[in-house]
């Protein structure tokens, strides 16, 4: 089939060491979640739907799935509390939402398009988020929808060492399945239009009202019908610095490049800027898919030019 009337679709659970999952049963969770995901948003793309829609119906379901850093299964702050961000972009005009330190929301990135589609603002945070999810009639979940016993064991370890850490780095216990991580999705439908979605409970042991740069346009999610669709896994401190989402963009935009060359030029990017620690999927405006990332692993899947499911770390 022709790109121009086909769609592609590209999903992560995060990245990081990721040391324990290559054959074990945590592995086979993570592809069988990541091509169930790309399965419904094929449905979503295959019936006309929109790369927007087919982002948040991805991103919801990952948001649902406790395996995730994202939702449900977010990692703990460092008074033991899950604060969430999330963003949503649509590369048709640049429109975009996102929500950053938000408690008791089960579906992060479905109040990031609210405040696309139903607020005059860009990122709303923390009380106001909230209150705006009240306003729009966003049920809130309680306390114990999200926090797990793995979660808090998780905390505690990170409490030990005096660090933060990405979900996926918590290794130290070598007999422990490593479980979770931020989630994204990057779409491009039949129309050729383009969306980005990211969202993530952070990292481990962060600080009360620290925010990542998942709900930072530019840094943890980018959408440009001209160039490409980003979305970033990572230390979100060395993702903001380097603006790794738009800068991808920009090498599409500027230099030309293809998503793969765009990918590969971002990555070198933050590696010889800021050391960053992470990766990114990117689809450009043809469908074609890339991705790179700077840890052991990333756990990713994509569908390109309508093909065949492919799961990977
Ligand atoms: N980028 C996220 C953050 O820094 C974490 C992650 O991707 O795992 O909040």
């Amino acid at each position: 089939m022709a790109p121009s009337a086909s769609y592609s679709l590209q999903i992560h659970g995060g990245a990081g060491a990721l040391d324990n999952v290559q054959d074990s049963k945590t592995a086979v969770r993570y592809l069988d979640s990541v091509r169930r995901v790309l399965e419904h948003g094929r449905e979503v793309l295959e019936l006309g739907g929109s790369a927007l829609q087919a982002v948040e119906t991805c991103a919801s379901l990952l948001e649902d799935d406790p395996v995730f850093n994202a939702g449900c299964g977010s990692v703990l702050n460092e008074y033991g509390k899950v604060e969430m961000d999330a963003a949503i972009m649509d590369g048709r005009d640049l429109s975009a939402g996102a929500v950053a330190a938000v408690q008791n929301i089960p579906n992060p990135v479905q109040l990031a398009r609210l405040v696309m589609s139903e607020s005059e603002h860009v990122l709303l945070i923390a009380e106001g988020a909230m209150r705006f999810a009240d306003h729009c009639g966003v049920v809130r979940a309680p306390d114990s929808y999200f926090s797990t016993a793995d979660r808090v064991a998780q905390l505690e370890r990170a409490r030990l060492q005096h660090k933060m850490m990405l979900d996926h780095d918590d290794t130290e216990d070598d007999s422990e399945d490593q479980k979770y991580g931020t989630i994204g999705a990057v779409a491009r439908d039949l129309s050729g239009n383009l969306a980005a979605a990211t969202s993530t409970g952070g990292i481990v042991n962060k600080r009360m009202g620290r925010v990542g740069d998942s709900p930072i346009i530019g840094a943890g999610v980018y959408a440009d019908n001209e160039t490409c669709a980003v979305s970033s896994t990572g230390y979100g401190e060395e993702f903001m610095r380097s603006v790794i989402a738009k800068t991808i963009a920009d090498f599409a935009y500027m230099q030309g490049m293809d998503a793969e060359q765009a990918t590969a030029a971002g990555i070198e990017y933050l590696t010889r800027k800021v050391k960053g620690r992470g990766g990114v999927i990117v689809i450009d405006r043809d469908g074609r898919c890339a991705s790179g990332f700077t840890t052991k692993k990333m756990v990713h899947g994509w569908i390109e030019h309508c093909g065949e499911a492919v799961a990977r770390f």
